[in-house]
């Protein structure tokens, strides 16, 4: 009996995990999957919950209902990876061995890397979103905003979800709007970017819409402290951005026990090949979602596209043949804009997000790089698809590989 060992029962972890049951034969492969608890969340739902449109009810489920029979959930913090030997160590000493290992721990916002943003203004003036405590935190606080500065911070990228602060930003506005408060609060979006996103097309689109509803932008910032006590952002260039409530996304990185495994970068993102997420180190290990370092988004559309190629090349992998499955780093995301509308991005490894209209050409419905209602709908339905079809890894009939049919190509202005 060969062992399937995942590390890691989130997105991409339990796609992957419940997508190999179906195709390894439980006589000759075990599969087993490790998370340090039994809560699975949504992630996405994080953002709905400062604006009292989600709760925790809707974004967290028990991790059993979703692994298929005949996969072994352990639950036990990871120690280490001992990659030599083959073999997981847990913190409580139990050992486990594997003979595939599929690293899929994601990433986690860690504010203790910046100097000054934990500490007596945590949860008070200073927030996240990028955990469910840090999301009720703020539905409690937003509700005693009624002047001052409204500020949301990237700290360095990458980040999951990228567009998720400008889509905090765009529902934050809408919300004072909606109560007469915009006028007293100033919104200021402060990024380590040159502009609103990383891409040419999308950033100048989500520029305008940040300039139309007076947000004011703070480019190139590299923070390097939070002045807690004068509520105050400091980048390493010694400028200033003064806030009364902060709405910050820490730095991301990946486990702890990545590094102290000798298994990852700088950010503790594991090196594997960009296109069949094998590790460069180890032919036996694996990683996908986000704690792998390809240079795609991390975004839970991404790990879904990138294991339907990677079950496919795993098979050939552990039956001697070589992997003919090419991830092109197909990523897809809704925008939340405010006022019950959304925009949706497709873009991969080579194509940047570009206007059009998304799954079928002409019909759509969906509209990609505009703003509609239909978007904002989907953005809504996404969450019932993430439970019922997507972690029980049921086909869905997208590819995974990016397509251009349907994007326009903006013309270059001289
Ligand atoms: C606010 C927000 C909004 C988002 N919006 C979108 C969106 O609109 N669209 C989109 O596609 N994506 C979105 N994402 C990103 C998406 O949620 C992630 O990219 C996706 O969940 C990644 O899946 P993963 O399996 O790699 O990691 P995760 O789903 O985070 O799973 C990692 C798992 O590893 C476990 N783990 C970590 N360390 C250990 C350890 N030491 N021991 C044991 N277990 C461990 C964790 O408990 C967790 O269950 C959003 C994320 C956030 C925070």
């Amino acid at each position: 009996m060969k062992k399937l060992l995942v590390l890691g029962a989130g997105t991409a972890g339990t796609m992957a995990a419940n997508k190999l049951r179906r195709r390894l034969d439980p006589r000759d492969w075990s599969i087993t999957v490790v998370d340090q608890d039994d809560a699975h969340h949504y992630q996405p739902g994080y953002l709905f919950i400062p604006f009292g449109i989600y709760d925790r009810d809707d974004v967290v489920r028990s991790r059993h209902h979703f692994l298929a029979d005949g996969i072994d959930l352990e639950l036990g913090e990871i120690d280490r990876v001992e990659p030599e030997a083959c073999v997981v160590r847990l913190l409580d000493g139990r050992t486990l061995h594997y003979d595939q290992l599929v690293i899929a721990t994601g990433t986690t916002p860690r504010p203790d890397q910046t100097p000054g943003m934990l500490g007596p203004e945590w949860r008070r003036s200073i927030f996240d979103f990028y955990t469910l405590e840090g999301a009720e935190a703020l539905a409690k606080a937003l509700p005693g905003l009624d002047h001052g500065r409204l500020v949301v911070h990237i700290t360095e990228m990458p980040i999951k979800c990228p567009v998720a602060p400008l889509e905090f930003t765009f529902l934050a506005d809408a919300w004072l709007r909606e109560r007469g408060l915009r006028e007293q609060v100033e919104l200021v979006f402060v990024t380590p970017l040159d502009g609103a996103f990383t891409q040419p097309v999308a950033a100048e689109y989500l520029g305008s819409m940040l300039e139309e509803r007076h947000i004011v932008v703070e480019p190139d910032f590299m923070v390097e402290r939070v002045d807690a006590e004068n509520r105050t952002l400091v980048s390493y260039d010694e400028r200033e951005v003064p806030f009364d409530l902060l709405v910050t996304v820490p730095l991301n990185m990946g486990a702890d026990y990545i590094a102290r495994s000798g298994l990852g970068d700088e950010l503790n993102y594991v090196p594997v090949d960009k296109h069949t997420l094998l590790s460069t180190a180890y032919s036996n290990v694996f990683a996908l979602g986000d704690a792998s370092d390809i240079p795609a988004s991390k975004a839970g559309s991404v790990a879904h596209f990138a294991c339907e190629v990677f079950v496919e090349n795993f098979l050939q992998h552990v039956n001697g043949l070589a992997m003919t499955g090419s991830f092109d780093g197909h990523a897809n995301c809704f925008v939340e804009s405010g006022d019950e509308r959304a925009l949706l991005i497709d873009f991969n490894y080579d194509t940047e997000p570009l206007p059009g209209r998304y799954p079928l050409p002409v019909v759509g419905p969906l509209s990609l790089l505009k703003e509609t209602h239909a978007n904002h709908l989907g953005k809504l339905a996404f969450r019932h698809v993430y439970w019922n079809v997507l972690l029980p890894g049921r086909p869905i009939p997208l590819p995974a590989h990016m397509s251009m049919a349907g994007k326009h190509v903006p013309v270059k202005k001289e």
